[in-house]
């Protein structure tokens, strides 16, 4: 099978002197459904961050697809989905101008991203919305739209920051079956989540990481060995 993601020995420090990766080894497969636990301050959204290209790394080296970020760059963002942890569009814009002005950043025309536009505006219900601005949205519409941008250039790996903090329960269950049936088309989902039963129920294998490093990594019962993936967590993210 093919690597989707492969990171080795990632390492980031703040200018601040805050060392927020210490090394980090992660390999991830094409088609996985992988999930990224760790409490906050973990070294999570650097993680992602570096793998966007929009954080610097300090040390180490990532590929995307086979694309190195730094030889790369280019080839491997044009793989790469994020949706981040804090709303960031403009809110005065609407929601299909946002969909369009993100495709432009990756040099699609308006008349090529049309048709993908249309099924993303449709897939996640915001078709009734399009030209709504963004301020005007629920905040479970946001997500969507949030989820819609990160998709409009076709990633084949998409990064999901928290996307259900403080999302209610039946939007979570909708992001879930988007989540899954985007998954089943084809495409590599990594996501970061405090709740556990997320990621026991959506992904097959998960990373625990702690002060900036992996302390666990496998499939469920990997991690577990029969006891619940709660206790585990809670043993393994209370050491200093
Ligand atoms: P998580 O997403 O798991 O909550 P982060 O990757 O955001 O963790 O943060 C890891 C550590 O790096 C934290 O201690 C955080 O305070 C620090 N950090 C994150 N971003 C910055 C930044 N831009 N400048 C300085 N320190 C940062
Ligand atoms: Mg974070």
């Amino acid at each position: 099978m093919k690597n989707t993601l492969v990171i080795k020995e990632l390492k980031k420090t703040y200018d601040e002197g805050k060392e927020a990766l210490k090394g980090v080894n992660l390999t991830i497969l094409d088609g996985e459904f992988f999930a990224l636990l760790g409490p906050n301050g973990a070294g999570k959204s650097t993680l992602i961050g570096i793998s966007c290209g929009l954080v610097r790394k300090t040390n180490g080296h990532v590929a995307v697809q086979g694309f190195d970020i730094d030889k790369d760059g280019d080839a491997a963002k044009a793989h790469v989905g994020l949706v981040p942890q804090e709303f960031n569009f403009s809110i005065f814009e609407t929601v299909e101008n946002i969909l369009f002005t993100q495709a432009g950043y990756y040099g699609i025309s308006r008349k090529e991203a049309a048709p993908e536009i249309e099924i993303l505006l449709s897939k996640l219900g915001l078709e009734e919305k399009r030209n709504a601005k963004a301020m005007t949205l629920s905040g479970g519409m946001k997500r969507r739209l949030m989820i819609a941008r990160a998709l409009v250039h076709k990633p084949t790996l998409l990064f999901l920051d928290e996307p259900t903090a403080g999302v209610d329960v039946e939007l979570r269950l909708e992001m879930y079956t988007f989540l899954r049936e985007l998954n089943k088309s084809g495409v590599t989902v990594i996501l970061t989540t405090h709740y556990l039963e997320e990621a026991e129920k959506l992904c097959k294998r998960m990373a625990i990481i702690h002060q900036g490093e992996i302390k666990m990594l496998g499939t469920i019962e990997e991690i577990t060995h029969g006891k619940s993936l709660e206790s585990v967590y809670l043993e393994v993210t209370s050491t200093k």
